[in-house]
């Protein structure tokens, strides 16, 4: 698949070549962060081609996501999980001996990356400094002051636009400056992406060496231990090995296996497959490839997907947050600590949930579906807490941990934004279509989307009858019979005792009855898209204070009201 040309000149890179050059030498830069690859890589090639001196190849290990935090509610730092800074790590040292290779290597800094590439420019006597464009807030507030000094100095910086198949800008430019807001719209805008082959470099024989380092401190790619982490901090680690030569195997395998591309239904997959899962597990990879084939539609959907969460983040202000969020709707969501952690630890009491939960903390990584079940639990299914919250959780947990597309998802499956908008037609089949219809069975209710929720008892019970998936990431379970595994507070003592399993003891006891909880969720649900719909989504915090307020009074008295009386 081919990039659009366009796409290779970096959105800002036309004010960045200042005439009169201030910088000598002949060196280059390439500063790896989401592209963890050799080969595909614009701003690599770049680089190569670009010196006739040296080039050096860096990546800077930013202390905001690699110092440990003990008080963290797992093992990692604040904002990555242990699995997600072992997954960078194996990549990392994929790349390096990738670079090897080929007579380079990674030079690995620490600190403040701004900071870093700064000294980094001056000594090095860089003329050239290229790195991939990046749509994340984080990243576009850092590379403009990096730019901002490069440019001032006389450093030329290419910065091309390769980590999605579209520039997220050219399609807000075509859509009148604003970002699409439904699939199909974006599709539209879009248009097919090209399936020729790509004119880009995708194998070297050489690359240019690296220079003399001078007095900046650089290092091989750390080990594990070296930045304050511990083998033994988890008992289980994600089976997923990070690194670019891993990614490629998995894309060869995936698509290579033509009966099952050919069969590859998104609805279609079983979500409580972990042995062999259902989807591609491509995603904690996609910083690392991107696909140069012509994949099936149904495929391509997938990867159209992550081109329209991209670009709708990158065109809409505050897409991380409710407030502010010209296209996030406003829901008095509850605060409420204990059941967050209840959530997050996988207690919940709900064994389809709890096991999702699991896997992610053991894994980094679950099934689209089971995303689903997990993300609607926490907000407006069961517990009405803050899609944020649950965001934050994700985002530090999961290996394929995306900002844009983290986001996007959680707005989506709280009701907060874009289910309302169409289905992506062209690129749903009658059979997807079916597999909806049968989906929708196993959620209650009708007409608004929000009243179509994910029971965690049926819709698992659905593809894993056995419980098998249960049973696996929830060992003490393993012996409660199947007519039980999914609501083990159902069994008679006698079958609990016999499981070795009893719930309110060895396994904690549902935390909210479904049936209750999500009737309960919908009023709100309800009461809270009227009010937006009257204030036309200008609704500010006292507006908010006082819905909540007020669901929480009616809460309060439908509990009374329910409560048997007493004679
Ligand atoms: P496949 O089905 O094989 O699809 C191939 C690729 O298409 C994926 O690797 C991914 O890049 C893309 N893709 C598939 N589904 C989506 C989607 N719904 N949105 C955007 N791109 C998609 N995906 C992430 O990569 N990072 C995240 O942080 C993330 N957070 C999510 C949070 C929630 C609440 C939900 C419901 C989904 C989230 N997803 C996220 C989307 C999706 O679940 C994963 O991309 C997918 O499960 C990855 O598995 P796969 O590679 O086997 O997918
Ligand atoms: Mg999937």
């Amino acid at each position: 698949m081919r990039r659009l040309s366009s796409s290779v000149c970096s959105p800002s890179s036309h004010r960045l070549n200042p005439v009169t050059s201030m910088a000598t030498g002949s060196n280059s830069l390439i500063w790896f962060r989401k592209g963890l690859r050799v080969h595909d890589n614009p701003a690599l090639e770049h680089a190569s081609k670009a010196s006739s001196g040296s080039m050096y190849p860096v990546f800077v290990i930013d202390p905001r996501y690699m110092e440990p935090d003990p008080s963290a509610f797992s093992p990692g730092s604040s904002r990555a999980g242990v699995n997600r800074i072992r997954f960078l790590l194996e990549s990392l040292k994929d790349l390096d001996s990738g670079l090897k290779k080929l007579g380079s290597r990674l030079l690995v800094l620490r600190g403040e990356p701004g900071e870093v590439l700064v000294r980094c420019l001056r000594e090095w006597k860089v003329k050239r400094l290229c790195f991939e464009y990046d749509t994340d807030p984080y990243y576009q507030a850092l590379d403009f002051k990096v730019k901002e000094y490069a440019s001032s100095v006389g450093v030329e910086v290419f910065s091309p636009v390769s980590h999605t198949l579209f520039n997220p800008t050219d399609i807000i430019q075509k859509n009148g400056g604003k970002a699409p807001l439904s699939y199909q719209s974006f599709l539209k805008i879009a248009g097919e992406p090209s399936c020729a082959e790509s004119e880009l470099v995708m194998s070297y024989s050489s690359l240019p060496p690296v220079g003399d380092v001078g007095s900046i401190g650089v290092s091989e790619v750390p080990k594990l231990e070296e930045l304050g982490y511990r083998e033994d901090e988890q008992d289980e680690w994600t089976p997923f090995r990070g690194g670019e030569s891993e990614a490629l195997k998995r894309l060869n395998n995936s698509i290579s296996d033509k009966a099952w591309v050919a069969n590859f239904e998104k609805p279609k997959g079983d979500p409580s497959a972990f042995l062999k899962p259902a989807t591609t597990v491509l995603s904690p990879y996609l910083k690392d490839v991107k696909k140069h084939t012509s994949p099936p539609v149904s495929l391509l959907g997938q990867l159209l997907w992550r081109e329209f969460f991209y670009t709708t983040a990158f065109g809409t202000r505050n897409f991380d947050k409710m407030k502010g969020n010209p296209i996030c709707k406003q829901i008095p969501w509850k605060e409420d600590h204990d059941m967050l952690a209840a959530w997050r630890d996988g207690k919940t009491g709900y064994p389809w949930i709890d096991a999702i939960m699991v896997q992610l903390l053991k894994w980094g990584w679950m099934h689209h579906l089971t995303r689903h079940s997990v993300a609607c639990f926490l907000t407006r299914g069961d517990l009405f807490i803050h899609w944020e919250q649950g965001r934050d959780v994700f985002e530090r947990l999961l290996i394929d941990s995306d900002w844009a597309i983290n986001n996007g998802n959680w707005m989506w499956l709280s009701c907060s934004s874009f289910f309302y908008q169409a289905l992506p037609t062209p690129y749903v089949s009658i059979v997807s279509l079916l597999m909806l219809h049968i989906l929708r069975r196993c959620f209650s209710g009708g007409g608004f989307q929000y009243n179509r929720i994910y029971s965690p008892v049926s819709f698992g019970k659905k593809y894993d009858p056995e419980g098998k998936y249960i049973r696996h990431f929830l060992p003490v379970l393993k012996d409660m019979p199947k007519q039980y595994i999914y609501e083990p507070w159902t069994a008679p003592l006698s079958v609990q005792t016999k499981a070795k399993c009893i719930v309110g003891k060895d396994y904690p006891k549902p935390m909210v009855m479904h049936d209750a909880a999500s009737k309960e969720c919908k009023r709100k649900m309800g009461e809270a898209y009227a009010l937006n719909k009257k204030m036309n989504g200008n609704i500010g915090d006292d507006d908010l204070k006082d819905l909540r307020r007020k669901l929480e009074t009616d809460e309060e008295s439908n509990i009374r009201n329910q409560r048997p009386k007493l004679n």
